[in-house]
């Protein structure tokens, strides 16, 4: 299937990876909780990790396995674990891989709720310097002797900032250092992480990977880019023949298993349906993103708009390099005197939510939602404007949004 396109690839990934019987061609889903064993030497086999299989669905099910295998194809990795969340993929990945003393550089410009899980980390012992990303002078200037990973996103929600991408993937190789990359914005038909040389990737399924706002789920995958032989922190008994599920081994037993943030069987059977039409929805969220921008980008009653496709947006040319597509979050902050509330208001089919990656589009006011926990100082640190809005592009006929967005302005 290697040399197929990528949604050929991705409608007939369950049908050929995982072998459903009777000709179906989808995995059944399972509710089962537990699994049989005749022989009570096949119990103790796959608790050992001596054969394959599952004892208990909080550590794995035919439906999460299934799911793993269609993601681990797409991006071209050596495994994936799938989890309950977004969030639960990144505290399960962070959680079971650092250790108190151990320092960690994280990205300046994340999703909020992982800057305010970046916190938690401070008060569990763990070092973190927040740098500016962009530029990877600043990630080299940042660089300790304990430090061992750089955490990032690709395009930075809301203010959609690009991150130095390929250099920081070498300055980590050459510091031996775990390069962590959250792929959320940036499927992997829009950006390869392989090519900047990621350790692992991190992605809300919830997004476009499922794509319809009607499931939740994360996942990580090993590029298997990353020597694991070399890295303290994996415990002695995760140490198998094959260092290459070093990382993953660790992040499944001391991340899912234990912490318990497991992905449902129904949930993982939607995120795999979501899934089969990715480029189709992300082609045309990327395509209106950019007629959209466009538009904002010469009204007079619009001072900024950010998107990474625009010519003067300060990375471009990263975008550029790195995306095939420039992705379906776009930000603007309005002309002095529009009050965000006011002006979404007057919107008639844009949604007012708290989501991205959905087929519809969505808008919502950045300071005082997603950023209201943080301090005035650390939102203008991350380029939040008190007037902007942060947008998620959906699937419609775009001369609809923009014909919104027309009747709107005209009330101000
Ligand atoms: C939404 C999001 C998350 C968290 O994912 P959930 O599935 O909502 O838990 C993490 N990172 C980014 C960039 C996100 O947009």
């Amino acid at each position: 299937m290697k040399n197929k396109g990528f949604t050929t690839r991705l409608v007939h990934a369950d049908r050929l990876l995982n072998a459903p019987e009777s000709g179906a061609v989808h995995q059944a889903t399972s509710n089962s909780v537990l699994f049989e064993f005749k022989d009570a030497q096949g119990l103790v086999d796959v608790f050992q990790g001596k054969k394959a299989g599952h004892v208990y669905s909080r550590s794995s099910s035919g439906s999460n396995v299934a799911l793993q295998n269609i993601i681990t194809h797409l991006e071209g990795g050596v495994g994936a674990i799938t989890f309950a969340t977004g969030m639960a993929a990144i505290t399960a990945t962070m959680f079971s891989l650092f250790k108190a003393g151990d320092h960690l550089i994280v990205s300046h410009f994340l999703f909020g709720n992982t800057r305010s899980f970046a916190e938690t980390m401070q008060i569990m012992g763990i070092e973190i310097s927040f740098v500016d990303v962009t530029d990877v002078q600043n990630v080299k200037a940042a660089f300790k002797s304990n430090t061992k990973a750089v955490y990032l996103e690709t395009i930075a929600n809301p203010v959609t900032q690009v991150a130095d991408l390929l250099a920081i993937g070498q300055l980590c190789q050459s510091k031996r250092a775990l390069f962590l990359i959250d792929n959320t914005m940036t499927p992997a038909n829009i950006f390869d992480a392989n090519s900047v040389l990621a350790s692992l990737t991190i992605s809300s399924l919830t997004k476009y990977i499922a794509g319809h706002g009607n499931v939740l789920g994360g996942a990580v995958v090993d590029t298997g880019l990353f020597d694991w032989s070399g890295f303290e922190n994996i415990l002695p008994m995760y140490r198998g023949p094959d260092s290459t599920q070093w990382g993953l081994t660790q992040i499944r037993k001391r991340g899912l298993r234990d912490m318990g943030g497991t992905l449902s069987p129904e949930s993982a059977h939607a995120i795999s349906i979501g899934l089969e039409t990715l480029v189709l929805r992300t082609e045309k969220v990327c395509d209106n993103a950019l007629r959209l921008a466009s538009y904002l980008h010469t009204h007079e009653k619009v001072s900024a708009v950010y998107y990474p496709g625009l010519a003067d947006h300060p990375q471009h040319y990263l975008a550029r390099e790195y995306f095939n597509g420039y992705g379906g979050i776009l930000s603007l902050d309005l002309a002095d005197g529009i009050d965000p509330i006011q002006f979404l208001n007057a919107l008639n089919l844009v949604i007012c939510a708290t989501h991205l990656g959905d087929t519809r589009t969505l808008a919502l006011p950045v300071a005082s939602t997603i950023y209201f926990e943080s301090s005035a100082q650390q939102r203008k640190e991350m380029g939040v404007n008190d007037n902007m809005i942060r947008m998620s592009i959906g699937i419609e006929d775009i001369d609809d949004i923009v014909a919104d967005f027309e009747q709107a302005f005209s009330q101000f």
